[in-house]
């Protein structure tokens, strides 16, 4: 099984991420709440793969991105966010996220971007 780890502030989001991605290859291990606490979940648990927020309290998307890639330049991130504006969006792939996927988005959606991000 591949993890994944949900980084994101809302429950509903970490539920969604779950139901979209839980009967197939991927075990959703955990959800932060905030990137800080993500950080240190990902010590924890060396997710495969990574659903990052953008807005959240204490330590925010674009942040977390950054520490993470710091950790690991191989880092596997599928940022989910309401906003996608043109520079959100190039930042987001300037510091080395692998994907991108507007909110609300399909089950299917986040399951084959999932999918293609890791090759399986
Ligand atoms: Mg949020």
């Amino acid at each position: 099984m591949l993890k994944v780890l949900v980084i994101d502030d809302s429950p509903f989001i970490f539920k969604a991420v779950k139901k979209a991605l839980e009967n197939s290859v991927f075990d959703v291990v955990d959800n932060a709440g905030n990137g800080k606490i993500g950080l240190e979940m990902y010590e924890k648990y060396a997710p495969d793969l990574i659903t990052l927020d953008v807005t959240m309290p204490i330590m925010d998307g674009v942040e977390t991105a950054k520490a993470l890639v710091a950790k690991n330049p191989n880092v596997k991130i599928i940022m989910l966010s309401a906003m996608g504006d043109e520079a959100l969006l190039s930042q987001a792939k300037e510091i080395g996220v692998s994907g991108f996927l507007r909110k609300p988005f399909k089950p299917e959606e986040l399951l084959n971007k999932a999918k293609e991000i890791l090759g399986v």
